[in-house]
């Protein structure tokens, strides 16, 4: 039986972020519990379906199951963003900085991409480590259930549905893309870069 989860405190609502307002976080903040509320909720029903009566047209468990990987989707799409946020954003030093310079020439070009991805794709775009190449790559997502590539780990989450800028930025999703650069907390991308790597070397590659 699956626990109940419950929403998380982050940091980027303990300090002022640069171009993305209080309203805009605390508006996301109650989408973010309504992701975490629907999960418990199917995850509840679906203990108690009927699993015989499966069906790829239309069943409980169709309905259950594909409607729990986006509410799921949303509340681990949106534990990634939002513990990505509340740094001083701009150019990385340490590893993070090293891969970037290494896997797209430099954070420039790699900022340049991410933008063009986040204007390209209705809901995310991440950065990840992908264990196919054991690179870096920036990748999109259209839905809070259509996943990176398989097999790679997100390490920094850039959400770009409306309801992220809106307030502040109406329909200019570019600016909103450019304030969301300028506070990428840089540390929290490296701690989860690091247990990236440490994966890839226990895959002996
Ligand atoms: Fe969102």
């Amino acid at each position: 039986m699956a626990d109940k989860i419950t929403a998380k405190q982050f940091k980027a609502y303990s300090v002022e972020l640069d171009g993305i307002s209080k309203a805009t976080m605390d508006a996301h903040y109650t989408l973010y519990q309504g992701y975490v509320n629907k999960t418990n909720e199917i995850r509840e029903k679906l203990e108690a379906v009927d699993l015989a009566s499966a069906n790829q047209v239309f069943s409980d468990v169709r309905a259950l199951a594909v409607d729990l990987s986006f509410a799921l989707g949303g509340v681990k799409n949106h534990e990634l963003y939002f513990s990505n946020l509340g740094g001083k954003g701009g150019k990385p030093d340490g590893r993070v900085g090293e891969l970037l310079d290494r896997d797209f020439g430099g954070y420039d070009k790699w900022a340049a991409q991410l933008k063009a991805y986040g204007m390209a794709g209705r809901g995310w775009a991440w950065l990840a480590y992908d264990f196919f190449d054991n690179k870096l790559h920036n990748y999109v997502g259209d839905a809070q259930n259509s996943y990176p590539i398989w097999d790679a780990v997100p390490i920094l989450a850039l959400d770009v549905y409306e309801h992220a800028y809106f307030i502040d930025y109406g329909t200019r999703r570019p600016a909103y893309i450019d304030a969301f650069l300028r506070n990428i907390d840089w540390q929290d991308v490296a701690s989860r870069l690091a247990v990236a790597e440490a994966m890839a070397k226990a895959r002996g590659k």
